[in-house]
């Protein structure tokens, strides 16, 4: 029989468009879901905890994790590192979940590259003036950084447009859950990473 594996889903978006607060969500709603732990080489927010936002490392130990072939994808997004780690994600997909990535538009091609079947999703803010709201709200970046996450946000949105299979407006949170539930429920499952190298190729 065919190995099921599970889905794969991509959440980008710009910064303050509320990408943690939605894949949070999900993975209280959905059945067997499992949110992946980034390692990044970004400090530590105050409000972060390693291990539930990311997994914070130095540029040497991601360096070293890239040369191991640890990383799924990885990428520099705003002058830190940021990559996804390979054995978890494959190890949820192999179990059949349903494995949420929450990564920048670099990392998302790369990972659409090695398996097609993933279901790419962008957030869109309502507008730019709430995006530039929000992250003022947040205040988790001071002046400049801020300032530089909202000009990479429209080249970022450019990008999205062509690459992405769903774009979604988060403007009522509910209901931009609802859109991305159903995007969810209809995308395919990842297809087994090597059927022709195992004999049950007649089996399907
Ligand atoms: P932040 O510093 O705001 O948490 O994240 C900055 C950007 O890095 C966001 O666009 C976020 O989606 C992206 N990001 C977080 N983790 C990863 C990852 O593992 N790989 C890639 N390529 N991007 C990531």
């Amino acid at each position: 029989m065919k190995n099921q594996r599970g889905k794969l889903i991509i959440i980008s978006g710009p910064s303050g468009v509320g990408k943690s607060t939605i894949t949070r969500r999900l993975v209280e709603r959905l059945k067997e879901a499992y949110l992946s732990v980034s390692v990044t080489t970004r400090p530590q927010a105050p409000s972060e905890q390693n291990g539930r936002e990311y997994w914070f490392i130095s540029r040497e130990q991601f360096h070293q994790r890239i040369e191991a072939g640890a990383l799924l994808e990885y990428a520099e997004v705003f002058g830190n590192l940021y990559g996804t780690p390979r054995d978890k994600t494959d190890e949820a997909l192999n179990a059949g979940k349903t494995v949420i990535l929450e990564i920048d538009v670099q990392g998302a091609r790369q990972v659409k590259a090695l398996y097609p079947q993933a279901t790419m999703i962008f957030l869109l803010p309502p507008s730019d003036k709430t995006l530039a709201e929000r992250m003022r709200r947040r205040g988790r970046e001071g002046g400049a950084v801020a300032a530089r996450r909202l000009s990479a946000a429209g080249s970022e949105t450019a990008a999205a447009w062509q690459y992405y299979d769903h774009m979604v407006v988060n403007d009522d949170l509910e209901q931009a859950l609802g859109e991305v539930m159903q995007i969810i429920q209809e995308a395919p499952r990842i297809e087994a990473e090597s059927d022709t190298d195992q004999n049950n190729i007649g089996d399907r």
